[in-house]
């Protein structure tokens, strides 16, 4: 579960054709960072394989299926944003089993499922407090709950860290990148910043201005990149 595939995927916004025909294909399991530039369409892209956006042409699919015209909440994915709204009000627990809430599961499979998640997320001691209760890194984990207990094909995430100061980012990273290996679970991340993109990925998607210029594993971009961008963003000895 979790391959995604895009082809021939276009994006305008009215004259403006901010991605041109694009195919990408993530494979099931796979660490995907989306890198680039402010501006080059990495939110643009998440947004349209999540469903925010429609695309203007092409076809999107999830393990085979076509989702081009299927609303967010029934492709099976998780967004995880930068900005984690909490509800202040509400118990962790009552926070990260909100979805469940919503979609009328039954308690005992709600109570599981939460409880598992808490535990791949240590949380389990925090259940019982308010997010105002934890520091940035638990509310932010809090926001990973509440998408990991719909058990989705993938996760996308949109530069969740760059709120964060420069120690927890670097202990975030860690710990998404662990999430990653528990739950085997497809994962796309994009950012801006080179570091994470070689740190995290198992494949690294180079855009510049909609158009991918390079994809490859950390190790090929940085041995041969293809051209001089993907060289200068990379960091490659030129
Ligand atoms: P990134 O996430 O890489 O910084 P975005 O995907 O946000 O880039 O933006 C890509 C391009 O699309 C930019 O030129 C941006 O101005 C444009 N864009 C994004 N969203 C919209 C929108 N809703 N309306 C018009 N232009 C947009
Ligand atoms: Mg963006």
């Amino acid at each position: 579960m979790g391959q995604i595939k895009l082809n021939q995927v276009t994006k305008s916004f009215g004259d403006v054709q901010v991605i041109p025909p694009l195919d990408l294909t993530i494979e099931e399991g796979e660490f995907a960072v989306f890198v680039g530039p402010s501006g080059c369409g990495k939110s643009t892209l998440l947004r349209l394989i999540a469903g925010l956006e429609d695309v203007t042409t092409g076809h999107i699919e999830i393990d085979g299926r076509d989702v081009t015209n299927v609303q967010p909440a029934q492709r099976g994915l998780a967004m995880v944003f930068q900005s984690y709204a909490l509800y202040p009000h509400m118990s962790v627990r009552k926070n990260i089993a909100f979805p469940l809430r919503m979609a009328g599961m039954d308690e005992a499979e709600q109570k599981k499922r939460v409880e598992r998640a808490a535990s791949v997320l240590n949380l389990t001691d925090y259940l019982d407090r308010r997010p105002g209760q934890l520091s940035g890194g638990q509310r932010q984990r809090v926001a990973i709950g509440r998408a990991i207990v719909r058990e989705p094909a993938a996760f996308l995430f949109d530069e969740p860290l760059s709120n964060l100061d420069a120690a927890l980012r670097h202990g975030m990273r860690m710990e998404i990148g662990e999430l990653h290996q528990s739950l085997a679970t497809t994962m796309i991340y994009v950012t801006h910043d080179q570091v994470e993109a070689m740190t995290m990925a198992d494949k690294i998607v180079v855009l510049r201005a909609g158009v991918i210029e390079q994809v490859g594993s950390p190790l090929e971009l940085y041995r041969s990149p293809r051209n001089l961008f993907v060289a200068g963003f990379i960091g490659s000895p030129t």
